[in-house]
């Protein structure tokens, strides 16, 4: 089973994955490869495996990505290992991947795959929690910003759209949601034996 949440830069995906991970303990992180530099208190194999862009093309050419995009002038991808690895192991898997990512997450695993699409309140609120982060200059945050009406656009392919108003309330509804998919996909594999 492969979760994945998606949502314009500062909207509070990582945020509320935290707190999936948290309330699940089983649901496993699935760690992306990145060139884009390395945040205060990000960890390299925690938060990203942080490559260079010659290691990363490399990994490109030797077809070890399940899924890659450049966004704001880095790469950012899906090793496919990882997912191999779960799938084998029937391991839960929680992506926090671009909508294009995510999209060519459920194309390749169209039953498996639950798509959670995480929208700020309005445009404003996602420049204040952008700067408010304090993590990009104001040129990066200023292109995070160009891209959020395509991101919008493809919010229509997701299964769940939240918009994260409080907090709280937010994590409350997201979590009830992977819930009951979880119930939903037990009943269907006692179904299938
Ligand atoms: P993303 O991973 O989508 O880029 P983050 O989870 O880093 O976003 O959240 C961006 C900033 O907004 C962080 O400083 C976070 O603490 C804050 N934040 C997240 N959700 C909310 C919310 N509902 N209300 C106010 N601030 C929030
Ligand atoms: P950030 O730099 O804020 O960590 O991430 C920037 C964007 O890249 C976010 O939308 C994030 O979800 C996305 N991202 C992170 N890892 C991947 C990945 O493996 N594949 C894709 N397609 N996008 C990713």
């Amino acid at each position: 089973m492969l979760i994945v949440v998606s949502a314009p830069s500062g909207a509070g995906k990582t945020t509320i994955a935290k707190k999936i991970l948290e309330r699940f303990p089983f649901v496993k992180f699935s760690v992306s490869a990145t060139t884009r530099p390395k945040r205060n208190g990000e960890i390299d194999g925690k938060d990203y495996f942080f490559l260079t862009r010659e290691e990363f093309e490399k990994k490109i050419q030797n077809g070890e990505l399940l899924e890659w995009e450049e966004i704001y002038g880095n790469y950012y991808g899906t090793l496919r290992s990882v997912v191999e690895d779960a799938l084998k192991n029937g391991d839960i898997l929680l992506f926090d991947v671009d909508v294009n990512g995510a999209i060519s997450i459920k194309k390749k695993f169209p039953d498996d795959s639950i798509l959670i699409f995480i929208k700020p309140p309005n445009i404003e609120t996602l420049k204040e929690r952008l700067k408010r982060r304090r993590t990009e200059s104001e040129e990066q945050i200023q292109k995070r910003l160009e891209r959020v009406p395509m991101e919008l656009e493809k919010a229509s392919y997701f299964d769940y759209i939240f918009v994260n108003d409080r907090l709280e309330d937010t994590v409350k509804s997201v979590l009830r949601a992977i819930y009951n998919e979880f119930e939903r996909w037990k009943a269907v594999q006692r179904h299938e034996y």
